[in-house]
């Protein structure tokens, strides 16, 4: 296929890589970002999408990618394909996906999970909203850049499925940050604390693959010193489109709004900024009850 990439930073870059690796031709589009061997680099907009079956966008956020929308989808050819795969709010998702139907295009939403690490290693989960016949189109592609890919419902639907996870994330995250800290305060050893829970009804991705605690479980981004990763500085911006989604649609997330409150706080006040989002255990080591 002819594919135009638009956004090669931390994971466009492998994700685009993949795919040009695989025999497809992938034209890329990034205004600073160093070009991964075998794409071609475009030099503008129209260079990167009018010949091609597939637009894929990976960018920072929904303020971006509306952006772009507005400067690409004229520009390619009817009946191609705008598929975007960062994190951005619903409304946007929906927004740009009417944009593109109504220039004769189909559009997807294709959030990912699985971090730097998933995206080198083509072991993405997307999460897809929009149409069969697009998502079958682009089947082929997912399969290259992960391995679970779920077709979620219409336009909007992988973003809400992501802003889902990601919410679980981040407060099971916090969860298990403090009770590591308690349980350092009532002398239990951080090794037995994970054989117990990793195994018990406290488990979670958190703990079992993504451990907060240095030296305990598969190796994580607290043995590298907290260096991202996935930054507290993206799960905060995930927590609140999920509590932008929230409120729209009336529903109560209470630990969602704390776990936004939390991280907000480590971000901005705090050291947070620029460090993995697991360094919430170092945050509640230094911290009293409250
Ligand atoms: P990043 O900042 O490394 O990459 C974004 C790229 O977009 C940059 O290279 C930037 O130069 C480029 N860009 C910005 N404006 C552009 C424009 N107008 N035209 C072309 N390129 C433009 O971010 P990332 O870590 O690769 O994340 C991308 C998306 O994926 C985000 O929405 C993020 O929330 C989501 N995501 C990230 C991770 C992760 O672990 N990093 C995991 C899952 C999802």
């Amino acid at each position: 296929m002819k594919i135009g990439f638009i956004g090669l930073g931390h994971m466009g870059a492998p994700m685009a890589a993949n795919l040009a690796r695989s025999g497809h031709q992938v034209r890329g589009l990034d205004p600073v970002a160093p070009m991964p061997d075998a794409i071609l680099r475009a030099e503008t907009a129209r260079d990167a999408v009018t010949e091609a079956d597939v637009v894929i966008t990976m960018l920072p956020n929904g303020e971006i990618l509306r952006a772009v929308a507005a400067e690409i989808i004229p520009l390619m050819r009817p009946g191609a394909i705008f598929c975007d795969c960062s994190t951005v709010d619903v409304a946007t998702a929906r927004a740009v996906a009417l944009q593109a139907e109504a220039a004769g295009l189909q559009a997807l939403d294709a959030p990912v999970s699985g971090g730097i690490t998933g995206a080198a290693a083509g072991t993405l989960t997307f999460m897809i909203g929009g149409p069969q016949t697009a998502f079958d189109a682009v089947l082929p592609l997912f399969e290259i850049m992960g391995q679970k890919w779920v077709l979620c419902g219409e336009s909007g639907a992988g973003q809400s499925a992501k802003i889902c996870n990601n919410m679980i994330l981040g407060v099971t995250m916090i969860a298990t940050c403090e009770a590591f800290a308690l349980a350092d305060k009532l002398g239990l050893d951080r090794g037995k604390m994970f054989d117990v829970v990793s195994t018990s009804s406290g488990s979670s991705w958190s703990m079992n693959s993504y451990c907060p605690a240095p030296g305990i479980g598969p190796t994580s981004p607290a043995d590298n010193g907290y260096t991202p990763g996935f930054a507290a500085e993206l799960m905060l911006k995930d927590l609140r489109l999920s509590q932008q989604a929230a409120r729209e649609v009336d529903a109560d997330t209470p630990m969602g709004k704390l776990a936004a409150l939390l991280y907000g706080t480590f971000v901005e006040e705090e050291d947070g900024r620029g460090r993995d989002f697991s360094a919430m255990l170092p945050r509640f080591e230094k911290r009293h009850r409250v």
